[in-house]
């Protein structure tokens, strides 16, 4: 039953749904969007708090099997495909975001986030555990790079728990991790995100080279050629050493 190129593993542990929902702190928002609830297993926690559920969800099935099985959720809950998502219908207010993630989506996710970090404050979602642990990765180690990176430019990031594939139906085929984000976004980032961008990438594509080399593609600017960082890999830099490099950078455009 479940759909493979949809990422569905459903998650059969009650505990482990009601833990992930309890990573959510439901303060400062009102609103909660949940990516892919499937059957609804996190879903009838969220149903039990005041705020308003919004349900990200684009298999029929699904939906049908919600809108049947719980008298709360109607089609109103549903607003479609998470990656499509502008979050208009809420305007400027903020949103909370939370999910057993289908995991061929992961990355994109976690970009549709930090894209829209003005609006999210939190977030707290199971991945699988490799993605898990790059998002929460601190410098000088093998899980640290882009994803570390340009999420905790934006959020705090904590390893909330492991979970094993056999509480799944189907069983996944590696372990799953569950984070919490919460909105921190770093001074000096503001303006600067495009650039930063593209230097932590291109950093990080040749992550083996200083920086002087692995960053050649972009021309570096020639005041920033004696540069300590430059002498450094990317993986030595702490994301403040990031921004301030790109803040750097920038002046000397
Ligand atoms: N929350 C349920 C659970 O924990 O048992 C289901 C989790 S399952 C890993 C991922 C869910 O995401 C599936 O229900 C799938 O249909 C849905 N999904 C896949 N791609 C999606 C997308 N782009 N936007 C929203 N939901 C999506």
């Amino acid at each position: 039953k479940a759909k493979k190129h949809l990422g569905q593993h459903f998650l059969t542990d009650e505990n482990i749904a009601r833990k992930i929902v309890e990573g959510l702190s439901f303060e400062g928002y009102n609103d909660i969007m949940e990516v892919g609830p499937g059957m609804g297993v996190l879903t009838k926690y969220l149903l039990e708090k005041d705020h308003k559920t919004y349900l990200a969800e684009i298999d029929n099935e699904s939906i049908e099997y919600l809108k049947n099985n719980y008298s709360k959720i109607t089609q109103d809950n549903f607003v479609g495909d998470f990656l499509k998502q502008d979050f208009g219908f809420i305007q400027r207010e903020q949103i909370a975001i939370i999910g057993n993630f289908p995991y061929n989506i992961s990355s994109q996710i976690l970009f549709k986030i930090i894209d829209h970090y003005d609006i999210i404050p939190e977030m707290v979602g199971m991945f699988q555990k490799e993605v898990a642990e790059r998002t929460a990765a601190v410098p000088r180690t093998k899980d640290y790079g882009i994803l570390s990176v340009l999420v905790q430019a934006y959020y705090d990031v904590s390893y909330l728990f492991t979970v094993h594939e056999n509480v799944f139906n189907p069983p996944p085929k590696v372990k799953s991790g569950v984070i919490k984000l919460t909105r921190n976004p770093k001074e000096g980032l503001a303006g600067n995100e495009i650039l930063f961008k593209q230097i932590v990438k291109t950093g990080f594509n040749q992550r083996r080279k200083k920086l002087s080399n692995a960053l050649k593609p972009l021309n570096i600017p020639e005041n920033l050629k004696d540069h300590i960082f430059l002498d450094k890999r990317a993986e030595e830099l702490s994301v403040l050493d990031f921004i301030a490099f790109t803040q750097l950078w920038k002046e000397s455009l």
